[in-house]
């Protein structure tokens, strides 16, 4: 008799980390590597950097119809950031959660407690740059930013690295195929946690 209740739901795992650290090269590294992934397009009220694509890299919408999301219960989770509003959208994620598929999002501090607030067996990782000057090189190359902006950003970076005892793991990007292999590990090791094979207090059929 299969005694054994494996959680079939995908799992969420949230990556945070200061703007410029590469998140987003992470996540792409990630996908080529195992495409059926799936990445949470957020929603945001900034303008979009040089580019981007609407409905690629975000969907990019007025404050007003981002509140009346929110309001109507359609956002998961958002927060203010450097003056612009970040929502994920609730939907997709739902259904590709429940269909068993893995998804990754990239979230600030304060998405990524709510989103464990929600569902504590989300994974969140926090991804540092290996120092600070590393990574205002990159937004400096970068050039997307002004200087202003870039100082404002730095300094929630610093913020946000004093709430790192919130995460379930730290992932330092020397380099991305290097984070991207660390986080494969994590990925796998989450998903032969106990608590995830045998739910509702099943029994191993193996011994
Ligand atoms: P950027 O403007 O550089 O694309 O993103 C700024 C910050 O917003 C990043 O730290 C990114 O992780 C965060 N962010 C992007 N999408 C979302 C979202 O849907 N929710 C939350 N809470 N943060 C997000």
């Amino acid at each position: 008799m299969n005694s054994q209740t494996a959680d079939k739901r995908g799992l969420l795992v949230v990556l945070t980390g200061p703007s410029g650290v590469g998140k987003n090269s992470i996540i792409e590294a990630l996908r080529a590597d195992d495409p059926s992934l799936f990445h949470s397009v957020s929603m945001t009220t900034r303008d979009p950097r040089k580019g981007e694509t609407d409905g690629v890299s975000y969907h990019f919408a007025s404050k007003e119809r981002f509140q009346a999301l929110v309001d109507a219960g359609e956002i998961l989770e958002f927060d203010m950031y450097c003056g612009a509003y970040y929502g994920t959208p609730k939907a997709p994620i739902t259904e590709k959660t429940e269909h068993g598929t893995d998804v990754l999002l990239d979230l600030t501090v304060k998405g990524a407690l709510e989103i464990k607030k929600n569902d504590p067996g989300a994974v969140l990782i926090f991804v540092a740059a290996p120092s600070e000057k590393a990574l205002r090189d990159r937004l400096l190359a970068r050039g997307t930013e002004s200087p202003e902006r870039i100082e404002q950003r730095l300094n929630t970076a610093r913020d946000e690295l004093n709430q790192i005892q919130y995460f379930d793991y730290l992932v330092v990007n020397n380099n991305v195929e290097e984070a991207r292999a660390d986080i494969q590990a994590i990925i796998r090791a989450e998903k032969r946690r106990i608590t995830r094979l045998f739910v509702d207090g099943s029994e191993p059929d193996s011994v």
